[in-house]
């Protein structure tokens, strides 16, 4: 257990200073306990948008998402000499497997990657496709020539260019999201190793781009656990934007918010092949809604920040008789902080010509920031640096676990083999008590720690504690016709209760199927078991799990195929990768398992 010693505790007696107007506000609305988390969507009113359906071209593959896991998936479907290693293969040590490549190819590879794409040759958005496909053909050629016929052979970049494979996103580009994080978040290091990123070729890849570039002072060494570094932020997105351009991807991503996946018999009924129609939002700007269709789809949608509504949370919409909390109600749910951040940064510009504002250096505000995990301390330490921040409480349930990564170290390590072959050899209702186990409930890395630690503002801990009630009180200011909302916390640890103008519960992800719409309409047509709101996968990730639930009626063999076409990764296919199934490393080997079954299906259709 670590000890925050030179973090401040909580001063019981400490008075509200900013001498806020309170004013208990009663509306006559009616109560809703509804969870106050709805799920995104680019319009929420649809109305008068026409639905496309019948369109004649049917794509080979379309992939929902473009997070780490969707572009590390799509690099080892193009790569035609990608790295497949097992993680158990790779855990061994390099020179025991005669797998790993030579350091000699690795570099040649980086040097390709900067000649294809590197800032002085990086094509613009406007690009010729037909030099592309030209690349694409030349690598094609050298790795028929180094004779590696036991991989199925890779998709065709020409394919992706011209529509047949698709991804869809709703933020519109490559790791956007991820991106967003980082910069709200101001984080500097990952929290995972450099050998874990998008690159298809060989692991060490990163590492050597760091040196090839004299960008290796942007590597960490982890002493206790040698050889295993992690790496910057800045070096880490530099890398993915190399990558991205030098396989010739940019700019292919559209933008949408996938509805709903529904499968059906293809309208040939002679050969029992599914389609999968999805309904795709593009925005009334951009189409509207329009039915999609695929041979395959790949669900990478990462984690769904959607939490519950913590009971003091209700209460507040219960006492105070209206219908749901408004949305600056001062209480901030996980998916709300980094577009509030954003906000506040621009607020914060624009307080630099406009002076008086309600959340200015003048007037600070007092936060507290609820969560065990990484995030809420990289949080705590944001907000205690910002000028418009007097004082920040990072509230958890248990107490505090320092640790480097999100899961034990042996996850990491040359025991990770056996620690999966141990994961594998449980039962699908002990797995999942595993993954639970294995994460238990978030923790936070030594850096950070020791950041939290030395910071010159005062920051409170307060460990194994809960909120048990709040009296929310709102006034709205007449100068700048914002609501000013006083937040009166009582703990379940006795205390006396404490004032704050916001409450951000940076309490993670619930991962369950349910939260995701296109799950749920394509689960209606092909059950499968779940455990813990979790999809029981094969072992490619397919919707294929080995007891389908439905054995008294057979399926029809077009649904049996689906199953076997539809993928799932990232955080959802924990069941079968383990408890980092929803980092980097979870996208090496989930895409290793994804693309080489979609190469293989491909390649019957191509024979046919
Ligand atoms: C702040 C933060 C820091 C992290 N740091 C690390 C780290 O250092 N190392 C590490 O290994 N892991 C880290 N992780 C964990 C994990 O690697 C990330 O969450 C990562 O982004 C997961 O990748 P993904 O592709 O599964 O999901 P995402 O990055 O979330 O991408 C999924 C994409 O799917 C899109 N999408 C979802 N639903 C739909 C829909 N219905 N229609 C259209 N598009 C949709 C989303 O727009 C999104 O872009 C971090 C996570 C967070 C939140």
């Amino acid at each position: 257990m670590c000890q925050l010693t030179s973090i401040v505790m909580q001063d019981k007696n400490r008075k509200n200073t900013t001498n806020k107007p309170q004013q208990e506000v009663k509306t006559n609305a009616t109560i809703d306990n509804n969870d106050t988390n709805a799920t995104p969507h680019i319009d929420k009113d649809n109305d008068g948008l026409a639905e496309e359906g019948n369109h004649d071209d049917v794509k080979e593959l379309l992939i929902i998402g473009a997070g780490p896991h969707a572009l590390t998936l799509l690099l080892r479907l193009l790569e035609p000499e990608p790295d497949f290693l097992t993680e158990k293969e790779r855990s061994r040590r390099d020179h025991h497997t005669k797998n790993i490549r030579s350091n000699h190819d690795v570099r040649c590879h980086i040097k390709n990657l900067i000649r294809r794409g590197g800032t002085n040759t990086r094509r613009k958005s406007n690009d010729n496709n037909r030099q592309r496909k030209k690349k694409q053909q030349q690598r094609n050629e050298n790795s028929k020539s180094k004779n590696v016929s036991s991989t199925p052979p890779p998709l065709q970049l020409n394919d992706v260019l011209e529509g047949k494979i698709s991804i869809i996103d709703m933020h519109g580009d490559w790791m956007s999201g991820w991106k967003e994080n980082f910069d709200a978040i101001k984080i500097k290091q990952l929290r995972s190793l450099m050998n874990a990123h998008a690159d298809p070729y060989d692991h060490r890849s990163l590492e050597y781009y760091a040196e090839m570039m004299g960008r290796d002072n942007e590597l960490i060494l982890l002493r206790h656990l040698t050889q295993r570094d992690k790496n910057f932020s800045e070096l880490f997105n530099d890398f993915h934007e190399l990558l991205i351009n030098a396989y010739g991807i940019d700019n292919i991503v559209e933008k949408g918010y996938v509805e709903s996946i529904c499968p059906k018999e293809s309208s040939n009924c002679n050969d029992d092949e599914p389609i999968f129609e999805t309904k795709i939002n593009y925005g009334i700007d951009n189409g509207g809604i329009k039915i999609v269709k695929s041979k395959r789809i790949v669900c990478a949608m990462g984690p769904n920040f959607i939490s519950f509504t913590p009971s003091w949370q209700k209460d507040i919409i219960v006492e105070n008789n209206i219908k749901s909390l408004p949305s600056n109600r001062g209480v901030l749910s996980p998916t709300e902080i980094v577009p509030w951040l954003k906000k506040q940064k621009q607020r914060q510009h624009n307080n630099g010509k406009i002076t008086s504002h309600k959340h200015d250096d003048e007037n600070p505000l007092r936060i507290l920031i609820v969560g065990g995990g990484i995030t809420s301390a990289q949080l705590t330490l944001l907000v205690a640096s910002s000028s418009w921040c007097e004082s920040v409480t990072l509230l958890q349930r248990s107490t505090c676990l320092c640790r480097q990564f999100d899961v034990e170290n042996e996850w990491m390590g040359a025991a990770r083999g056996k620690y999966l072959d141990d994961f594998w050899s449980l039962d699908v209702n002990s797995r999942a008590a595993r993954l639970k186990e294995a994460r238990r409930g978030g923790s936070i890395s030594p850096e950070i720690f020791i950041e939290l630690c030395s910071i010159e503002k005062q920051i409170y801990l307060k460990e194994e504690t809960e909120i048990a009630h709040v009296e929310w009180t709102t006034t709205t200011s007449t100068c700048n016709k914002e609501d000013d909302n006083k937040l009166n916390v009582t703990f379940d640890d006795g205390s006396p209760s404490e004032d704050y103008d916001m409450i951000w519960l940076s309490t993670g992800a619930t991962n369950t199927i349910m939260h995701y719409p296109p799950l749920v309409s394509l689960e209606k047509i092909l059950p499968l078991q779940l455990v813990n709101g979790l999809p029981v996968l094969s072992k490619d990730l397919s919707w294929l799990d080995g007891q389908v639930i439905n054995t008294e009626q057979e399926e029809p063999a077009w649904k049996r195929l689906a199953r076997t076409r539809c993928w799932c990764m990232g955080v959802l296919a924990g069941l079968e990768l383990g408890p980092d199934s929803l980092n980097l490393v979870g996208a090496r080997h989930g895409s290793v398992r994804v693309a080489q079954a979609i190469r293989r299906d491909m390649m019957k259709d191509f024979k046919t």
